[in-house]
């Protein structure tokens, strides 16, 4: 039974009916638990529940009704509100309060489905679905989750895993200014000056800075529609490597760009609100 009262079906986080369906996309999560499994009563047993059902329910709303509409909500999943952001506390397998499994749990698979593929997280899923959903004994874990995504992760990918999942990190990624200029073929070469650091929060709240040396999403962007906030179909995303501190790149597109950034679509850096540093308008050089 799925309650809909008048809470989240009221709650439109604008002011345009049009914006955003929630109720869809919280009906979603709600249908979304038949296909989580049943979980002890252990450290992790929220992640496993909540995080589970709002990646499913994030994958329904982009499946059911486009990736524009999953950028919306994950635009409103990412306000501080109802769950202010904590810095400090257990990782995210043995996370136990909301902010962990309805955000950072949420946010971390979807960041893994866009980083190594939607199919090898799905693979995973469906896994401990059918060793662990019968509800026999023993019940399952956050550490039966993790085995399974451990299983489908390849080498290169098993640092973003182990960040995500074992240790509490931030990762902070700011565009900091995009130049662009024509180039004699008529396409167009930008430069982006990012500057990227990563920290590792442990239990009492230490922040611990922590070298990067990753690949992350670099995006070009033409000009946004008119009357919307969304990203434009890309120009360009690719993967580039990045350390921390500043650092410049470079990349061709073939048309006039109008905003680039590092971690355009926010799956690292998500606790972004307001002033998105992720993206800068891009700057024309004669
Ligand atoms: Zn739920």
């Amino acid at each position: 039974m799925i309650t809909h009262e008048e809470g989240f079906s009221l709650w439109t986080p604008k002011d345009d009916p049009g914006y955003l369906d929630l109720p869809y996309a919280v009906v979603a999560h709600e249908m979304a638990h038949q296909w989580t499994v049943p979980y002890a009563h252990v450290e992790g047993a929220p992640v496993l529940s909540e995080s589970l059902a709002w990646y499913y329910g994030m994958k329904v709303v982009e499946h059911a009704r486009g990736r524009e509409h999953l950028e919306r909500l994950l635009s409103f999943m990412r306000q501080p509100h109802p769950y202010p952001p904590i810095r400090r506390g257990e990782p995210l397998l043995r996370g136990l309060d909301p902010y962990m499994s309805y955000r950072r749990g949420p946010f971390a698979l979807f960041a893994l489905s866009e980083y190594m593929g939607e199919e090898r997280v799905n693979t995973a899923l469906r896994r401990l679905v059918e060793k662990h959903g019968s509800g026999e004994p023993p019940l399952a874990t956050t550490l039966d989750l993790y085995r399974e995504l451990q299983a489908v992760t390849p080498d290169s990918f098993r640092p973003l895993l182990h960040d995500l999942f074992e240790v509490n990190t931030f990762w902070a990624l700011e565009a900091e200014q995009v130049t662009a200029e024509q180039t004699q073929t008529g396409a167009w070469q930008v430069t982006l000056n990012v500057r990227a650091r990563k920290v590792v929060v442990d239990e009492a709240g230490v922040e611990t800075e922590v070298p990067m040396a990753e690949q992350v999403q670099v995006g070009v962007f033409g000009p946004t529609k008119e009357g919307q906030e969304e990203l434009s179909e890309p120009l360009s995303v690719q993967m580039h490597r990045i350390r921390s501190g500043e650092q410049t790149i470079t990349v061709t597109v073939p048309r006039k760009p109008h905003l680039a950034g590092i971690d355009p679509y926010h799956l690292l850096d998500w606790e972004e609100h307001d002033d998105d540093d992720n993206i800068a308008g891009v700057e024309i050089e004669r």
